[in-house]
């Protein structure tokens, strides 16, 4: 579906800042700088070339997270919380950084691309990069990924270094079905694992401390209980994976990896 012509509805702006200072006063940003198909491309490379830009306080002091959700698929107030202290935890950012969430009115659609999400992307998103202040993209989505398969249906995908999507309806479906952890539980994971791909785990863009990849399985970290198992991306694993409902965490070979790159 071609998006260039639709009109996106933007219902609700909510800024939920997140730092300890005002990203508004004290932010050292000309944010009135005219953002062009140029500097657009620096949001637009492979995922985890930005890890280092968002772990570190080298090249960019604070980032803003510009996460935009359908209607009635907006992240839980207690994901938003969890998200809020996961970044806090493991970013180093002496500016702080911000969460803006806007709602989305989008064409009724039964799954999406990768490319349909890109389309959706440049027409949704308004923060990029500027000189000190690195920009993540995010959006909550109403239907399935296209490239589900019977024994993986996915809840999540990094596919840009600034830029991940969350497939919340299938993250409800899972939520709902018997025994399973909450819709937060199961939400929260995603978002946490994205975002940790963005940060380079494992092994793309962030340098391996220890060895600890999962080579049969792409970009993800051989222990069980970690964040970064592969099986925490989709609802099937996910399912089989969390017990006692606890968001996993990233265990220590891969908290190692992010500070060894900047990271805390
Ligand atoms: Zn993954
Ligand atoms: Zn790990």
């Amino acid at each position: 579906m071609n998006f260039k012509n639709t009109i996106y509805t933007v219902l609700i702006a909510s800024i939920f800042a997140a730092c300890s200072t005002d990203s508004t006063d004290n932010n050292p940003i000309d944010d009135n700088g005219i953002i062009t198909e140029e500097t657009k491309e620096l949001n637009r490379k492979n995922v985890g070339k930005s890890a280092n830009d968002l772990l570190s306080d080298d090249t960019y002091k604070s980032v803003v997270f510009e996460i935009f959700y359908v209607k009635d698929h907006k992240p839980t107030d207690e994901t938003i919380a969890n998200f809020k202290s996961f970044i806090t935890e493991r970013l180093n950012k002496s500016k702080g950084w911000e969460l803006r969430l806007e709602e989305i009115t989008v064409p009724a659609k039964s799954a999406y691309t990768i490319d349909d999400i890109k389309a959706m992307e440049n027409n949704l998103r308004t923060q990029y990069n500027t000189i000190n202040k690195v920009a993540v993209f995010g959006i909550y989505l109403d239907a399935e990924y296209a490239d589900n398969t019977p024994e993986g249906s996915v809840l999540g995908v990094a596919y840009q270094n600034t830029s991940f999507a969350i497939f919340e309806n299938t993250v409800k479906q899972f939520s709902n079905k018997p025994l399973a952890p909450s819709k937060t539980v199961l939400s929260s994971t995603v978002l946490q694992h994205e975002i940790c791909h963005l940060l380079g785990l494992v092994n793309v863009g962030t340098d391996m401390q220890t060895l600890h990849q999962d080579t049969a399985h792409g970009k993800h970290c051989d222990i069980e209980n970690c964040l970064m198992y592969w099986t925490a991306e989709t609802g099937e694993g996910l399912l089989n994976s969390i017990t006692g409902g606890n968001i996993p965490t990233l265990d220590v070979q891969c908290i190692a990896d992010l500070q060894a790159n900047g990271g805390k």
